[in-house]
């Protein structure tokens, strides 16, 4: 969960997390592997999703499925407004300030993609520079790489130290007149790393550079408010937040989305179409071509009233008491490292084993019952910048346990026995 201090407040005030009740809303907690109770610590990769945003995706096909803004029909009625209540809480999640603000995508990728399209065709000129850093994902590089090569954009890269955290003095020199975006995500999904956004977007905004910002592993682990974030583009994926898999959102402040030209074109973006020339539909529906993912639309919202349903200060400090607590069970095991010391963390440990190659160690794991990943974790510059191939990486919802980590400690050990 989200920054140290507001965590160790949440961690006063909160009562004990209630996590067995909280357990029993996920059905696919409750299966062995192998064997041995599931041990589900891949939550980076992608959320479970409790048994209230099953029901919503399965009332939706069974109850009223129907094409949404056009129809007249009661079906196509009640699945437009269920869309749009979606867009509304959405809204309220990140407390942004008007529902045309939310974008509906198909996950974080896509949401950046479509800011590189749009505001990068618009506003992206040859010599421009765009600032990124050195711990994005994958999905925060290449578009802007992308960009770059049709537009003859550079790329300027904040670096990072050596505990995984941001150099952020270097940012201030590197904004220029030349600088047209900063793109930084607020969480690391390798390191945990949770980044100070507001004062980038400090920085930012005294030289009127707009910040997009990588929501994907932040919106699962701490409140998110845009507007106290100052950002201007907030990215981020259902199915990492409970929600399903093929939607996610992305905010725009409004002016921006006046401004930016359309990424897709088809159907449900214009107002009128002419052979000649067409007139757009007014934000978001401007962004929105095509059918979208209605029924995933709409259990995006119902992930948002399970989360709202929840003791989410309860469930930050729980979150931080098994980050804090697997951290030091890890590390006093002879040759294992963190990579990654943040001074705030946030769902992710990622750990490497002398001698041993981090695939080995999630397979090993699995047979266990331990669910965990192995690879470069899409951020192969991190994997780079710390002279290792790859990571294991452990990752946590507020549903885990220490017993979770507990069987973690006893899968690695094992590892340890397995290759002397
Ligand atoms: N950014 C970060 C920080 C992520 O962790 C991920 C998913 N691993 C993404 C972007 C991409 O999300 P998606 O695959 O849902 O588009």
């Amino acid at each position: 969960m989200s920054a140290v201090g507001a965590t160790a407040r949440a961690r006063e005030r909160a009562a004990p997390f209630a996590v067995e009740r909280v357990r029993r809303d996920f059905p696919v907690l409750q299966q062995t592997v192998h064997g041995k109770p599931l041990v589900y610590l891949d939550n980076a990769a992608t959320s479970q999703k409790p048994q209230s945003v099953i029901d919503s995706l399965a009332r939706y096909y069974s109850e009223y499925n129907a094409n949404i803004h056009r129809g007249i029909h009661r079906l196509s009625e009640e699945a437009t407004r269920a869309y749009e209540h979606a867009r509304s809480r959405v809204r309220g999640f990140i407390n942004a300030a008007e529902d045309r603000e939310i974008v509906f995508v198909r996950g974080t990728t896509e949401a950046i993609n479509l800011v590189a399209h749009s505001f990068g065709r618009a506003f992206v000129k040859p010599r421009d520079e765009i600032v990124i850093t050195a711990m994005e994902h994958h999905s925060n590089i290449v578009p802007w790489q992308l960009l770059g090569e049709q537009t003859g954009a550079r790329l300027r890269v904040v670096p990072i130290d050596d505990e995984g955290q941001l150099m952020i003095d270097e940012i201030e020199p590197m904004l220029t007149g030349k600088t047209r975006l900063i793109a930084v995500t607020h969480v690391s999904n390798a390191l945990g790393t949770v980044n100070p956004i507001p004062r980038i977007t400090q920085m930012a905004r005294r030289r009127g550079i707009p910040v997009l910002v990588d929501g994907a592993q932040a919106v699962p682990h701490m409140r998110v408010d845009v507007r106290g974030l100052d950002c201007d583009f907030y990215a981020f994926s259902g199915h990492k937040m409970f929600g399903p898999t093929g939607v996610g959102i992305l905010y725009a402040r409004s002016p921006w989305l006046e401004r930016m030209p359309p990424y897709q074109g088809g159907g449900s973006m214009i107002s009128l179409v002419t052979l000649e020339k067409t007139h757009y539909a007014p934000p978001p529906y401007k962004f929105e071509a095509g059918t979208p993912d209605i029924g995933g639309g709409i259990a995006l919202g119902a992930a948002i009233d399970y989360l709202a349903s929840i003791d989410f200060d309860a469930a930050a400090a729980h979150e931080q008491d098994l980050l804090s607590y697997g951290a030091e069970r890890l590390t006093s095991i002879e040759g294992v490292r963190l990579v990654g010391r943040p001074r705030e963390r946030a769902g992710v440990l990622s750990f490497v084993i002398d001698g041993v190659h981090p695939h080995d160690i999630g397979t090993i794991l699995d047979r266990e019952g331990v669910a965990i990943r192995a690879g470069h974790h899409c951020a192969m510059p991190i994997m780079q910048r710390y002279g290792v191939p790859a990571t294991a990486r452990a990752s946590v919802a507020f549903y885990n346990t220490r017993e979770d980590m507990d069987a973690l400690v006893r899968g690695v050990l094992k590892v340890r026995e397995v290759f002397g």
